[in-house]
């Protein structure tokens, strides 16, 4: 049985575009990109709207805000419910956004109702999601889950050389708190889906099971420049046809694990690029993608195959570097249930899904149980001023939120997760 709590759909679709006003853009969306003035006028009015609910608000030493309400059994842990109210320079209203303020709204009716929860509930504003100004994306939730240390985050610099402390420093945003700090009893977040699925099956809820690993490679081919009209083709060491095999192979090794193995070359860069050279040098990328980490492991083992059978073929010399590997997370059972409990018992259409792209959740996994709510997005798009969701959506996910968090909480009375 739900609660008979129930959050205004109104007030969050109007919290959602007033701070959505805070670095909107002409074409209907938002440029607050972490740690700018946009950035710091939201976080203002984050911690102001959270005093008045009678929270107390604290922020750690790399400016992530926790805004806290109290719970009535001493000893028990917070339960967190959180994303990041940071966007990318042409980002939509909803990424990162839909998250803290369901949450805020969640918060808002627990206070409105008057209803005690056992464990406190902290609602949490991550630093830079985004990474679009600061690289890596989800820095704040890392260096409180002991991924990254502060120091190293501090000095991680933008394009034009301001470092991430200095920036942190000059808004003003800096805590005292240690980053981890607080110890948590479960984290959920609330998100747009940010791709098709739940919009194409006419579901309100996914409850997201886990997030996909991914390995990004870069390789360089080295074959031999010649010229285009006197070079007979048995002779020739060509790199961009090499680069051709091997872009085919990728999309093949994808398919090889369908439907859920995804495979892109997004980058090549040839040289000498000019049309009368058969080409004698090409760098590319690789991005294998799969919520199970062995399946992405047989896809690399079928990407160095494809190394070896194309440089034997064509002639050319062909060497692969991992850029980075983020292993597959699978989400904690008792919260991917509280999630889908909640839907079901409010009546909502639900399926399970695995996120395609990264969240604060995939750092919080590794420190305390987690999970993640997922809503459609109209025609999928992200990550773009016309992201947009729908005032029903935006009220169903918050309320499974709320549900879920409730159901959590009670669990709680009773021992740990
Ligand atoms: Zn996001």
């Amino acid at each position: 049985m739900p609660s008979n709590l129930r959050i205004d759909p109104e007030r969050l679709w109007s919290t959602l575009m007033e701070t959505g006003a805070i670095g909107a853009t002409a074409k209907g969306g938002i440029n607050r990109q972490t740690l700018t003035a946009e950035d710091a006028a939201v976080r203002g009015w984050f911690k102001r709207e959270a005093e008045t609910l009678g929270c107390s608000v604290t922020v750690d030493e790399v400016g992530n805000m926790f805004a806290l309400r109290a719970g009535r059994q001493p000893g028990l842990a917070p339960i967190a419910l959180g994303s990041h109210l940071d966007t990318q320079p042409t980002g939509g209203k909803f990424d990162g956004n839909l998250g803290v303020l369901g949450a805020l709204e969640a918060l808002r009716t627990l206070v409105s109702a008057g209803y005690e929860t056992n464990a406190p509930i902290v609602v949490v504003n991550w630093t830079n999601e985004e990474g679009a100004r600061f690289a890596p994306a989800m820095l704040g939730s890392g260096v409180f889950a002991g991924v990254y240390s502060r120091a190293s985050a501090d000095a991680i610099a933008d394009s034009e050389g301001i470092r991430f402390g200095a920036a942190l420093d000059a808004i003003g945003w800096r805590g005292e708190t240690r980053a981890g700090a607080m110890p948590l009893s479960a984290y959920l977040e609330l998100h747009i889906e940010q791709g098709p699925i739940l919009e194409a099956e006419e579901k309100t809820i996914g409850v997201v099971t886990g997030v996909q690993g991914v390995r990004w490679y870069e390789l360089k081919l080295s074959g031999r420049e010649s010229h285009a009209g006197t070079t007979p083709m048995p002779r020739r060491a060509d790199a961009v046809l090499a680069a051709a095999h091997l872009i085919s192979a990728v999309r093949d090794l994808a398919l090889a694990h369908a439907p859920t193995a995804v495979g892109t070359v997004g980058q090549v860069e040839v040289e000498p690029n000019s049309p009368n050279v058969v080409p004698g040098h090409v760098r590319m990328t690789v991005d294998l993608r799969h919520h199970d980490d062995a399946i992405l492991a047989a896809m690399e083992t079928a990407l160095t195959a494809a190394i070896d059978r194309v440089a034997g073929a064509e002639k050319v010399e062909i060497s692969l570097r991992k850029l980075h590997d983020l292993a597959a997370v699978q989400f904690h059972p008792t919260c991917i249930a509280a999630v889908r409990s909640a839907a079901r018992a409010l009546g909502y259409s639900e399926r399970d899904i695995i996120s395609g792209a990264g969240h604060d959740a995939v750092h919080m996994s590794r420190i305390t149980p987690s999970a993640m709510i997922f809503v459609p997005c109209k025609d999928g798009l992200s990550h773009n001023e016309a992201e947009s969701a729908t005032r029903q959506d935006c009220a169903a996910g918050a309320q499974v939120l709320l549900e879920a968090a409730l159901a959590i909480d009670a669990q709680l009375a009773s021992g740990p997760l």
